[in-house]
């Protein structure tokens, strides 16, 4: 059996529609699919329309942080409408345009000539985000180029304009999930410096409900592999694999990292059972 645990799409940040998603995973030979776009289930609906020979497994990537750092939480086979979750994404995702405008009000009180419409004219149909702030402030003069407004001076991370991102204490994170039914398994813990979660913090997560860990990832090498699983298997949490596919973006490597059929029986079977 074949499944491959991490991917994405148009929901998120991926370049193919959830269908398109589908027929490739059917092309990879994958029996399972997970699809975990970035804090949201709106490519299910489609996924799942997309009738073929993988199965899909729902799931979702969530924004959290832990310790000041950003850390993702994969949650598969919960219910998305159960309200406390269902409220937190709404509120991860309204953060996007709240956190915009704030960082709009912070460069008013800095004198910088720029409205919110303007931003949200730059913006068009796309997220809203800090490069259109930038082209924002290079159109009032402020500064000569979008690329200057990226200093301390301005709306770099820490500058006298930032606004962070809302994120989710994943603890947090893994009681919602399991509160609506499903299971959360850590992301690419090793994958690189901005993601790196230590054994010490995974160690609290286990204790806090966390049932897998992702092992066969891209971007996690040999060595940090063989020592995920060590510690996967020191804390009972299930090794998972998934190829964090976003289409054309990451190069098609949908199916080039999976989870074994083990793994896989062991994680679904620790789905909570309804109290
Ligand atoms: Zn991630
Ligand atoms: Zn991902």
């Amino acid at each position: 059996m074949r499944a491959d645990l991490h991917v994405h799409s148009t929901a998120s940040d991926g370049t193919d529609p959830p269908a398109e998603v589908m027929r490739r995973a059917a092309r990879a030979g994958l029996d399972v699919v997970a699809l975990t776009d970035h804090d949201t289930v709106a490519g299910h609906a489609e996924a799942r329309a997309a009738a073929g020979p993988v199965a899909l497994l729902p799931g979702m990537e969530l924004s959290c942080r832990l310790d000041g750092r950003s850390l993702h939480m994969l949650a598969y086979l919960f219910d998305a409408d159960q309200p406390e979750l269902a409220a937190e994404l709404a509120r991860i995702r309204d953060d996007r345009v709240l956190r915009a405008r704030a960082m709009v009000d912070k460069l008013a009180g800095l004198g910088v000539d720029v409205s919110w419409g303007q931003v949200a004219a730059i913006a068009g149909q796309a997220v809203v985000g800090r490069p259109h702030i930038a082209r924002a402030m290079a159109d009032s003069g402020a500064i000569a180029s979008p690329r200057e407004a990226f200093t301390r001076d301005w709306i770099a991370d820490g500058g006298r304009a930032y606004v962070g991102r809302y994120a989710l204490d994943p603890v947090r994170a893994i009681d919602l999930v399991r509160a609506a039914g499903g299971v959360t398994v850590l992301a690419h813990p090793r994958a690189g410096r901005d993601t790196w979660v230590t054994n010490e913090q995974i160690t609290r997560l286990a204790a806090a409900g966390l049932a897998g860990l992702e092992v066969f990832h891209p971007d996690q090498s040999e060595a940090e592999r063989a020592r995920l699983i060590a510690l996967a298997h020191d804390l009972a949490l299930v090794p998972t694999g998934g190829s964090d596919d976003h289409g054309s973006l990451t190069g098609y490597r949908l199916g080039g990292e999976t989870t074994s059929a083990e793994a896989y029986q062991d994680l679904l079977s620790r789905v909570p059972r309804p109290a």
